[in-house]
């Protein structure tokens, strides 16, 4: 037992020095500690399974111009692509043969018309397709709170939008001043989309240039705060097609790893019963990262099912892991991997956030009051 462990055991002081110093400290035996704690967190509050989602690439058209990203729509050297109909109901029905219990459809972000009937009528193909038993999360931008609700009737039930950085100063840097890219407008769809119902997730990148530890610190305050049930957070990584490669950045590659899984363990502290996914970007610094991650406290892991023809052309950032190994290659993959995590992989379930139940439970009983 060391001096760290009841810091940590107690619920964790949410204030910024303490958060703060758990993301940078030099002392190892601080960081063993916060990680030890962390899996300890999950698997009493969350549990010891890693939950699946299948990740569809959908298409990456997108109508925005967010300078970090890849795919932007300003980026003329990517070809663009949108899978069919048949294409997302094969990934699908895959997933739900392979015991997957949930898919996560992510696309470019569009909000005309035909994007939001297509969106929708997929949903209900996919409703028809897998019996009704595949959980469909949708990360599809930001959208009207008209919108949201179409996709939760059609049967989306989960929805990740990230808020990227919840410091509306370096949100700006990132994002071009034309009125499309608004701080506020990102927050408001955050906000709708939890009062449509989604089991709603949201996630910042980490290591962004001009990014602080302190403003880090305010992400996982935000995240508590915000009540949300999942994030999916990773390391900024660079891309050739960004428009901001000028920028110096202060985090080397293997600072930003190490923020990465400070900041899951933290949050798992903060927020125990929660869903926090094991991001793809991880695994581009290190290709062992994703299991590390699983060691500080994630529990869901989003093997890519888009099909191989798709991948380089959703290259968010450069070295993006997994361009040849398919869907059936990718599941085996992390079956194995999860066998030494002492974690279970959770076949077949949908792997609802438990925070979700517990926050909308809580609710009804306030309002009996
Ligand atoms: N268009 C949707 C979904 C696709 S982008 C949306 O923006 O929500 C999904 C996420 O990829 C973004 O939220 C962003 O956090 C991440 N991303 C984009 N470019 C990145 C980069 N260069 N490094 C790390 N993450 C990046
Ligand atoms: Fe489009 Fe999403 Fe990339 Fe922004 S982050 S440019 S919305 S795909």
């Amino acid at each position: 037992m060391n001096k760290y462990h009841n810091y940590l055991l107690n619920d964790l002081s949410s204030d910024r020095e303490t958060l703060v110093e758990l993301l940078t400290s030099q002392d190892p035996i601080l960081r063993e500690t916060l990680f030890d704690k962390a899996v300890m967190a999950r698997n009493l509050h969350a549990g010891n399974k890693i939950y699946f989602r299948g990740l569809i690439e959908y298409s990456n058209k997108c109508n925005k111009d967010c300078k970090y990203c890849g795919i932007r729509v300003d980026n003329t050297t990517t070809t663009r692509y949108t899978m069919t109909d048949n294409e997302v109901i094969e990934a699908a029905r895959f997933a739900w043969n392979n015991h997957l219990g949930s898919v996560v459809i992510q696309s470019g972000e569009r909000s005309d018309k035909a994007f939001i009937t297509k969106i929708t009528s997929l949903l209900e193909k996919i409703r028809e397709a897998t019996n009704d038993e595949l959980k469909v999360t949708l990360s599809c931008g930001e959208q009207t709170e008209e919108t949201f609700r179409t996709w939760f009737k059609a049967g989306g039930s989960r929805y990740l939008l990230r808020i990227e950085t919840s410091n509306s100063g370096l949100f700006e840097t990132l994002h071009p001043t034309d009125g499309k890219h608004l701080f506020k407008t990102r927050l408001r769809a955050l906000e709708s989309l939890k009062k449509t119902g989604y089991q709603t997730g949201t996630g910042v990148m980490i290591g962004l240039p001009g990014q602080t530890a302190e403003m880090l610190a305010m992400d996982l305050t935000f995240f508590k705060n915000f009540n949300v049930d999942m994030v999916g957070m990773g390391p900024y990584l660079e891309t050739e097609g960004s428009d901001m490669n000028d920028a110096v950045n202060q985090w080397n590659q293997a600072e930003r790893l190490e923020l990465s899984l400070r900041m899951i363990a933290v949050l798992r502290l903060l927020m125990k019963d929660i869903n926090i996914a094991a991001s793809t970007a991880l695994q581009v610094i290190d290709p062992e990262a994703r299991i590390a991650a699983i060691h500080c406290g994630a529990n869901v892991l989003m093997p890519n099912i888009t099909p191989l023809q798709y991948r380089e052309s959703y290259q968010l950032y450069d070295n993006k892991p997994g361009l040849t190994m398919d869907g059936a290659q990718n599941v085996h993959y992390w079956e194995e991997q999860i066998k030494h995590t002492g974690c279970l992989p959770a076949w077949d379930e949908a792997g609802d956030p438990l925070h979700y139940y517990n926050r909308t439970r809580k609710h009804e009983s306030e309002l009996i009051q």
